[in-house]
């Protein structure tokens, strides 16, 4: 109780500091100064809802990402006239494809709803009747073989077809769980290095047994290669979100990979009624600004982001360097993690009176508010979704807490 209430005075403490400095058009910054009297974000505040900057990921709960002025274009434009839905998700599908190198694509509400429409092409295999009846599965193939460390919410979409989730932890398991029932494999990228069974053993028991792969690859752009080189392992199907990497739309995602298998998908979904995909409507608007983000992200200088973005995390480890007891790096995630750069910054948290879940607090309770993220091993500072001149309000908005701490321990 006594350690929760000095806590709470602490975060108290800390918010005073960060609201005295909103009101600071006096502080040194003129930077800060500008930004905090630009009227960024106005419809949200006019709701009560804060905007924030994102030094955390491309986190649905923040909003994933934001849309290039290129996608909003594209989306205003689309916005303006009518089309037969089907031939503009058919065409969109080809040109997707054919940017990705892969046989065919559709584009999804997200990479969740890729994943369940994934299942619903190999559980029905296009067949009408079993369209129609999914989630009831009886008498069709319906079970779904994880990697068991794969596990996670997203998998809710695979079993929301009515299918069963049979757990795998050996290579020698996962070839005695395929049997006719066998409907899927569900691999999930990110999570490869979690578990005693790689993509090959999962691919080459996919193709042993004539069961369809599916690979979750939603967060796996950047690197771009991935767009065409995951199907190009052997993965039958690919799901990517559209709203992290990408900047597409938020509620969009690609499904890709074997023809036969996009078009069971395209069957089970939108505009079709009487489908399990009807409740995933993407409309014209997201189609056409996902095409645009593949297309922007297909070209784009991948290198420059890079240097962009250590850039970012070099400044603001600059700006707290001197902050005593702070220790900052510059580092890219390993297996795992996002290929980008990030920032970890910590300090012995005892000396400074200050814990790292108390800092991120104060910086979230902060004008403007700063959302990044919190481990063991310090603040995590993610990169690729600041846009310039925010890393510096970041990098002072931490200094300022940082230095508040440091001069009340
Ligand atoms: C983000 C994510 C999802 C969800 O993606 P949406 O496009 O928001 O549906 C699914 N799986 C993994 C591994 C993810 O990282």
């Amino acid at each position: 109780m006594n350690s929760f209430r000095s806590s709470w005075d602490r975060r108290r403490f800390l918010l005073a500091a960060g609201l005295a400095s909103t009101v600071g058009v006096l502080r040194p910054s003129n930077l800060y100064a500008a930004y905090l009297a630009d009227r960024h974000g106005e419809s949200y505040r006019a709701l009560g809802v804060r905007p924030l900057i994102n030094a955390g990921g491309t986190y649905t709960t923040l909003t994933g990402s934001v849309i290039s002025p290129e996608v909003r274009d594209a989306m205003a434009e689309a916005s303006r006239y009518f089309v037969p839905l089907i031939d503009l998700q058919l065409a969109v599908g080809e040109r997707i494809a054919k940017i990705a190198g892969v046989e065919a694509a559709m584009v999804t509400c997200g990479a969740t709803s890729s994943i369940a429409l994934a299942t619903a092409a190999c559980v029905t295999q296009g067949d009408p009747e079993k369209i129609q009846r999914i989630p009831d599965t009886t008498g069709m193939k319906n079970e779904v073989i994880m990697v068991k460390s794969h596990r996670m919410g997203f998998d809710h979409a695979a079993r929301s077809i009515g299918t069963k989730i049979i757990e795998v932890e050996t290579p020698e398991e996962l070839e005695k769980a395929i049997n006719e029932k066998t409907a899927m494999l569900l691999f999930v990228h990110i999570f490869e290095s979690r578990g005693k069974i790689n993509r090959n053993h999962f691919i080459a028991a996919g193709k042993r047994h004539n069961v369809p792969v599916f690979n979750d690859a939603a967060a796996e752009l950047p690197p771009a290669t991935n767009l065409s080189a995951i199907v190009g392992e052997g993965f039958d199907l690919v799901g990517f979100s559209g709203g992290k990497g990408l900047r597409g739309p938020q509620a969009s995602g690609i499904l890709l990979g074997r023809k036969d298998l996009i078009d069971a998908a395209h069957k089970n979904n939108n505009p079709f009624s009487d489908t399990i995909g009807r409740a995933m409507k993407v409309g014209k608007e997201e189609i056409m600004g996902l095409l645009k983000a593949v297309e922007i992200y297909h070209q784009r200088d991948h290198d420059a982001d890079q240097k962009q973005w250590r850039g970012f995390m070099e400044r603001i480890a600059k700006m707290v360097g001197d902050v005593p007891s702070i220790q900052s790096e510059v580092y890219i995630p390993g297996p795992g993690g996002h290929p980008v750069p990030y920032l970890r910054v910590k300090w012995d948290q005892r000396k400074v009176g200050l814990t790292y879940s108390e800092c991120s607090e104060a910086l979230q309770e902060g004008e403007p508010r700063v959302d990044l993220n919190t481990s063991d091993n310090g603040l995590e500072l993610a990169s690729y979704n600041l846009f310039p001149g925010e890393e510096r309000i970041v990098g002072m908005r931490l200094r300022e807490v940082l230095l508040a701490a440091a001069k009340k321990a």
